[in-house]
């Protein structure tokens, strides 16, 4: 037994996947979005869990490339920053990457020369995102660069999407859109079998039209990109695919008016059975959770005592007064008909459930 570990449901990951297929037009490529981890899921089980049922994945650096090819040599987008001197490893690797500007477009082709390869770029458009990519008034200079480049291969351009999930109203994404096939249109009078790639979960959910590869990330982990997406959707049967376990280190009871934890910031009101779960902020167990997060013991809700510390915490258990030491506690997921949600923990902590999951640390055992 592991005390802490963070549990993956690979049916339903697969499931998820199929589900999202269904939104997905004949055709398109599929690709599992597995940077950060795999959202904190765990990137080693997931890219071996969604093998042979995605088109390839993508990470956001070199350090996740190397991961995924100690286990798969299925195609993988590094759509991030690669240092000038980690080029020629992540062209030898074989990744497809990320272009914006002359210069990542001139180190791609020499180090695609150095190795016999040509090297497959996407080439980023920066429509109205504000973010990494080429802005469109710079777009002819990369042009005249990539002719002067045959030994690269274009195998798309892309754009990514900046408010979709936050708003219902889409104007900001069709905006995007015309700027991105605009861009397209110049690229395509010098390449016409370019392909493009614009969505994201939310995209997919929203105005996905066109194009021949998408991205997806959160939908693929059973997460919705906000709550007017997921009511919009909530047929379409995805569903969360990890559980964060422990189990208890110490139950005990304290009497009345006792501190409990760093601060003094709880002290208990009455007599109290108390159980002490051993994670912590270091863990991925935000401290912002202290006095207000709540967990899962025998399937009853259990509320925070107290500060959550590096890698401890007290939880209240006057309703489970059987609870005893190795007890399992959910700090993430179901337990029987009950379940804590990464989007009940981001709304205590007024973030989103992307960085619920993301932050779970990658040094917990998964299974
Ligand atoms: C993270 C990311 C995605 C995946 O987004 P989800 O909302 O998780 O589906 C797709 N494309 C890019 C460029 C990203 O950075």
């Amino acid at each position: 037994m592991n005390l802490s570990e963070v549990q993956l449901d690979t049916t339903q990951l697969v499931g998820n996947v199929r589900a999202l297929r269904t939104l997905v037009a004949p055709g398109v490529d599929v690709i599992a979005v597995v940077k950060g981890n795999a959202y904190g899921h765990g990137l080693v089980e997931v890219v071996r869990a969604l093998e042979q049922d995605v088109d390839g994945f993508q990470v956001d650096d070199i350090e996740e490339l190397r991961v995924i090819r100690a286990v798969s040599s299925k195609r993988t987008l590094v759509l991030g920053y690669v240092a000038k001197a980690n080029i020629d490893e992540v062209v030898e690797l074989g990744a497809e990457l990320a272009v914006y500007d002359v210069e990542r477009l001139q180190f791609f082709a020499e180090a695609g020369a150095r190795h016999g390869v040509r090297p497959k770029v996407h080439l980023k458009i920066d429509a109205l995102l504000g973010r990494q990519g080429v802005v469109p008034g710079d777009l002819a200079q990369v042009v005249d660069a990539l002719r002067t480049h045959p030994g690269i291969e274009v195998v798309a351009a892309y754009a990514h999407f900046a408010n979709i999930e936050d708003t219902t109203d889409l104007g900001h994404a069709y905006d995007q859109i015309e700027v991105f096939e605009a861009a397209l249109t110049v690229l395509r009078s010098r390449w016409p079998g370019i392909g493009r790639h614009l969505s994201a979960t939310s995209g997919l959910m929203t105005v996905e039209k066109d194009n021949d590869l998408i991205r997806l990330g959160l939908g693929i982990y059973g997460m919705y990109p906000s709550t007017s997406l997921a009511r919009r959707h909530q047929d379409l049967g995805i569903k969360p695919v990890l559980r964060w376990v422990s189990h208890l280190a110490q139950v005990k009871t304290l009497p009345a008016r006792h501190p409990v934890g760093y601060g003094l910031t709880f002290i208990t009101p009455r007599e109290m059975r108390i159980g002490i779960v051993p994670q912590g902020y270091a863990d991925g167990y935000d401290r912002g959770l202290s006095n207000s997060g709540e967990v899962l013991v025998h399937g009853c809700r259990c509320a925070v005592l107290g500060r959550v510390a590096m890698n401890m915490f007290a939880i209240d258990l006057s309703s489970v007064p059987d609870a005893a030491v190795e007890d399992e506690v959910v700090l993430l997921g179901s337990q029987g008909e009950e379940a804590i949600t990464a989007e009940e923990i981001s709304s205590r902590l007024g973030t989103i459930n992307y960085e619920v999951t993301s932050r779970l640390s990658s040094l917990l055992p998964r299974s």
